[in-house]
């Protein structure tokens, strides 16, 4: 069974695939405890392998995103990758990458985002995509570790968000001291959307 918190079609916020519209799959539980978390990732129920392929299905969009929470940490993911794949869908996995897990391999795409309070636990060295939040100027640093630590295409800093209040300032400030990194919003924020 998967421990999850919610299902639901939207539009992906952030990244690379920012407008793509997608089945999310929020799993409950993570293994980290960042002090900015604003994802109740605690357990409102379960399903079986077949119900959760069955449900992702009844959306419209053949895209899903697997997200927590952290993905990582639940039983079961090949197979459910495996049987996501034999429906014909993209799959996308959102990651804190302390996991290197072998089904990370079978996905379309990995976006990571390494958080820098927990930086001795990063283990994913391959991502399409990293995303660091800029939760203070001195995440530069962070973020070039980073770049050294984990091969991807695209590396983006994501404002922090605090309550609702969102950080753009400080984003702009960790931005001005980086090569080759981007900006990422959080679309759904700003546009009020899920
Ligand atoms: S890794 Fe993500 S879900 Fe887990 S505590 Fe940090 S922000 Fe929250």
């Amino acid at each position: 069974m998967y421990g999850l918190v919610e299902i639901f079609e939207s539009l992906q916020g952030e990244g690379r695939n920012t407008g793509r519209p997608c089945v999310f799959v929020r799993f409950a539980g993570c293994n980290l405890a960042c002090p900015w978390c604003d994802t109740d990732v605690s357990r409102r129920f379960e399903l079986s392998l077949d119900d959760l392929v069955k449900e992702v299905r009844g959306y419209r969009p053949r895209s899903v995103v697997l997200t927590g929470g952290e993905p990582t940490i639940q039983d079961g993911m090949p197979e459910l990758v495996l049987a996501l794949k034999e429906s014909g869908f993209w799959i996308a996995v959102e990651t804190n990458g302390t996991n290197d897990v072998s089904w990370l391999a079978f996905v379309d795409y990995v976006a990571c985002s390494p958080k820098a309070e927990f930086s001795d636990s990063l283990r994913l060295s391959h991502a399409d995509e990293v995303r660091v939040v800029a939760s203070s100027e001195g995440i530069a640093n962070f973020c070039r570790d980073v770049r050294g630590r984990i091969d991807a295409t695209d590396y983006y800093v994501s404002p922090c968000d605090r309550d609702g209040e969102i950080d753009f300032a400080t984003a702009k400030a960790v931005l001005a001291e980086l090569d080759g990194w981007s900006l990422s919003v959080q679309l759904h924020k700003i546009m009020g959307f899920r």
